[in-house]
């Protein structure tokens, strides 16, 4: 595949090379652009998929490893994000973004789609496409907003950086999550990674492996599935911490990308995880940010 300026894209196939032109969004919000025009992202991996017979090349951008200067900040902070479903994002701070309003449109819509899809007339098909545009438009705007929202909560808590687990953690986790779920999901860490660079602020993914079955006290750290004991739920099985599972998981992610600042060459510069009342660090513990305060 090669992308040139002026939009248009060159595909080798096994007969011929397609030549074809990007269509980008209409009422572009800058996302796509910023990403086509700004010489630091480099095209990486990109898919192409066939649905209803129409094609569709979804390109992925990547920013090469940023300069050293962008990471040596000796005591830096890590705001651990979970995704979800019922919850689009939890951070380790204990901020909730719903997810329940993305839901209802996404059920709506998928309702809506069997019925057109019984009557299969002309007009069920345009209607069908004005309604998976809405749903489109809802879905990024709602992305955006949440994107925004975990922005702030990292510059609230002076955070260089933000973690997220690797997206086939959730794929393990929540196998019952749709196209939908999985594109919106994608779209939101890359909404956070674009929007991280304006503010400095570095997106690291962490390995997924029982970031929900762990316990986040660092003194504990007891790994069993029976610590989840319902879905909103985690209880410690050892030492009985109980606390909201999703807010478990954020912690878990964020000590996560502590660890790794210590073990790999090219990540030093994160010492802590944020929390809402101070900071928790494998070796140091839990450190509020005023006396007296609790985790
Ligand atoms: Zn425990």
């Amino acid at each position: 595949m090669t992308l040139f300026d002026d939009g248009t894209v060159s595909l080798s196939t096994v007969e011929d090379r397609v030549q074809c032109e990007l269509a980008l969004p209409d009422d572009e919000d800058g996302y796509q652009y910023n990403y086509l025009s700004d010489p630091e992202w480099k095209l990486t991996e990109s898919t192409l998929t066939i649905r209803d017979g129409q094609w569709f090349l979804h390109l992925g951008f990547r920013k090469p490893s940023p300069a050293p200067e962008c990471s040596t900040a000796e005591n830096g902070t890590v705001l651990g994000v979970d995704l979800g479903i019922e919850h689009l994002a939890v951070t380790s701070t204990g901020r909730f973004f719903s997810g329940s309003s993305l839901q209802h449109e996404r059920d709506q819509y998928e309702e809506l789609q069997r019925r057109l899809q019984k009557t299969g007339t002309r007009s069920a098909y345009q209607t069908h496409r004005q309604v998976s545009r809405r749903l489109r438009r809802f879905a990024i705007d709602r992305l955006h907003r949440v994107a925004n929202g975990i922005l702030d909560e990292a510059r609230r808590y002076d955070c260089s950086t933000i973690a997220f687990e690797e997206l086939t953690g959730i794929v393990d986790r929540l196998p019952n999550q749709t196209v939908f779920d999985s594109w919106a999901f994608r779209r939101l860490v890359s909404y956070v990674e674009y929007k991280a660079t304006v503010h400095g602020i570095d997106v690291i993914l962490v390995d997924p492996r029982n970031t929900s079955r762990m316990c986040s006290r660092t003194d504990c750290a007891h790994v069993d599935s029976a610590n989840r004991s319902t879905r909103d739920t985690f209880q410690c099985q050892e030492c009985g911490y109980e606390v909201h599972a999703d807010y478990n998981a954020a912690k878990n992610i964020g000590l996560r990308a502590v660890r790794c600042g210590h073990t790999s060459s090219h990540r030093t510069g994160i010492s802590q995880c944020a929390l809402k009342s101070g900071t928790i660090a494998p070796e140091k513990g839990f450190v509020p940010h005023s006396p007296g305060q609790t985790e």
